[in-house]
């Protein structure tokens, strides 16, 4: 960590890093989580995880280097959710470019039956903007690089490891000196709304479709024209040649699946 970041004596937060298999939220295979006390990293922690589904997307392998044969014997998030909870649950969470690691807290909870339930975040990439507008990226690799601070992106650990130092650096920079002075956003997931909105999930004919897209069989992707072949069936955004869009000219767990790899 740069010397030259000072301790700020009351500021506290947990900085966390998702890694994915795949584009579905719920695919989490890794997670780095870095605990900032009085302004200094005190803790850090790291989880390979086994993913619900181990079907891991090539590109996704080569930007993390996680396999399914590294994970096969690791615990799921649901093994280690009385471990990781408190981290995530008892103070203020940050991470870079927050609503994806969320979404993906939010998915992989669902996905077991649990329940994160209202969480205070930060969002580092938006407080990254605020402390250095002039900078022409705000993207990890390149506050690590303004920073100096060592980075092996795509690393769990290492990602909320620069999450958590940006974070300190940032707050030095807008004169934040306490947690209390941090633009925290609170989720939307409250326990009580949760499980109303779980038990809507599962009765919910679309969002199962939505569900199920996690298993669909990609045979082929055509970015350019935004159509592709899935489960033997060509399909667009708006259109597949499945019985169950056919009958009822609904979106289809195909056309869910080619909307999810055309988003990223
Ligand atoms: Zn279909």
């Amino acid at each position: 960590m740069q010397s030259n970041i000072a301790p700020i004596p009351n500021l506290n937060f947990t900085a966390f890093d998702f890694e994915t298999a795949n584009y579905y939220p719920a695919s989490a295979c890794a997670l780095g989580v870095v605990v900032v006390r009085a302004g200094k990293v005190t803790e850090q922690r790291h989880w390979l995880l086994r993913p619900p589904v181990e079907n891991f997307n090539p590109e996704f392998i080569r930007l993390h280097g996680i396999t399914p044969e590294k994970v096969c014997n690791q615990p799921t998030f649901h093994d280690i959710w009385p471990e990781i909870s408190p981290y995530l649950l008892h103070s203020p969470v940050v991470a870079h470019n927050a609503s994806f690691d969320l979404n993906v807290l939010t998915n992989t909870c669902r996905h077991f039956g649990l329940t994160a339930g209202a969480l205070r975040y930060l969002c580092s990439l938006q407080l990254s903007r605020r402390a250095w507008p002039s900078l022409p990226s705000h993207g990890l690799a390149a506050m690590a690089n303004h920073l100096r601070l060592s980075l092996n992106h795509h690393d769990a650990a290492s990602d909320a490891l620069v999450c958590a130092q940006l974070t300190i650096a940032a707050c030095q920079e807008l004169g934040y000196h306490t947690d209390i002075d941090l633009p925290l956003k609170q989720s939307n997931h409250n326990p009580a709304a949760n499980q109303t909105k779980s038990f809507a999930l599962r009765d919910d004919p679309q969002e199962i479709r939505k569900s199920r897209a996690q298993h669909v069989r990609v045979q082929r992707l055509d970015k350019s024209t935004r159509t592709g072949l899935t489960n033997n069936f060509q399909v667009t955004e708006n259109s597949c040649t499945c019985p169950d869009y056919q009958e009822r000219l609904k979106p289809c767990k195909h056309i869910y699946r080619l909307q999810m790899e055309l988003s990223f």
